[in-house]
């Protein structure tokens, strides 16, 4: 494995690693991704083999625009509009397979639909027009545990798996895309992002319908597990701290309490991080994982993290939370 600094030759390199059938740590604006050739299966199962993930978990395709997409998937006209109005940009959208679609079924876990995504990172959309393959790429980490924002996350997490590592700073937005099925009438959201319900509303004038949080009702395949989690126990909506425990902040400190008396402000540092002291929920979204990953490192039994406002960015925040949470 190397880690190279994204830049034109860099990129050419890497675009040689995809087509001859290697994996590629891809720098996008959301996370990291594992990118292999969509088109050719055995990259493709390297990936899941990469990663140690289910098979039934399928795989999002990166594109460098809608006409390339078009030549994977049908995009009637609701979905093209999605398109038109978030792409580039952290917005997956849910799309049926063409009939000729020569996409590895592994990539769709034999669904009839795939995952389509144009990512707005520079590095991301160059290595797509180089390579000039679509490129299937769920993040670059081990199946289950925290994304990577930065170069150095996905090192640790997958080490020799992975080829080559595209350097390009940490990730802008922090969270996976949003994924939307806007085939039909009423758009439904299988994953939140950070394209919120409020911003397809305000776009579309529709509002849409959620379709995630429902542990027994799931309407995306890979929606039950646990994910996202650190070594640590979570525990969310802490109002409190133990002696046991570090603690993920969000917003003002001034009145949090420690269990056994006394307040968080005064701890040593090593056992705070926050989020966004000023209560911005696209800063608490960049740094999310970092933060945990850190907190993690510390080898604390138990993470406290603070209330998250359940609105806008904060719904996506706290369903990586939610199911990072999960035992
Ligand atoms: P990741 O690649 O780790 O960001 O995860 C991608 C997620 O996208 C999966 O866990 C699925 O829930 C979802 N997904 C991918 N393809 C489809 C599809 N064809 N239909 C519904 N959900 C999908
Ligand atoms: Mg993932």
């Amino acid at each position: 494995m190397s880690i190279k600094t994204a830049n034109p030759s860099h990129i050419k390199d890497a675009a040689e690693i995809i087509i001859s059938g290697g994996l590629v740590a891809m720098p996008t604006e959301t996370v990291y991704g594992l990118a292999a050739n969509a088109l050719d299966g055995k990259a493709v199962a390297k990936i899941f083999a990469a990663k140690g993930r289910p098979q039934i978990n399928p795989l999002i395709i990166h594109v460098y625009n809608t006409a390339q997409a078009e030549r994977y998937v049908e995009m009637d006209e609701r979905s093209r509009r999605f398109a038109d109005h978030f792409w580039p940009g952290p917005l997956t959208l849910i799309l049926d397979k063409k009939a000729d679609c020569p996409i590895s079924d592994l990539v769709s876990a034999g669904l009839p639909t795939i995952g389509v995504r144009c990512p707005a990172h520079l590095v991301a959309q160059d290595l797509l027009m180089v390579c000039d393959v679509p490129l299937a790429a769920p993040s670059a980490n081990a199946s289950g545990t925290l994304s990577p924002t930065a170069p150095m996350h996905v090192a640790q997490s997958l080490g020799d798996k992975v080829d080559l590592i595209l350097a390009g700073g940490a990730s802008e937005v922090g969270l996976e895309s949003t994924i939307i099925d806007a085939r039909g009438d009423v758009p439904i959201i299988l994953r939140p992002g950070s394209i919120t319900p409020d911003d397809i509303e305000a776009a579309f004038g529709v509002k849409p319908e959620i379709g995630f949080g429902n542990p027994d009702a799931p309407t995306s395949p890979g929606q039950l597990l646990k994910h996202y989690a650190p070594n640590a126990d979570l525990r969310l909506n802490a109002v409190d701290l133990a002696d046991d425990e570090a603690l993920l902040a969000f917003g003002s400190l001034k009145f949090m309490g420690l269990k056994s008396g006394g307040f968080v402000k005064d701890l040593p540092a090593e056992r705070i991080l926050n989020l966004s002291e000023s209560g911005d929920l696209y800063e608490a979204a960049s740094k999310l994982f970092a933060h945990l990953r850190q907190l993690d490192e510390g080898g604390f039994k138990r993470i406290a993290v603070m209330n998250i406002p359940d609105s806008g960015l904060g719904i996506a925040i706290n369903d990586r939370l939610t199911r990072a949470a999960r035992k």
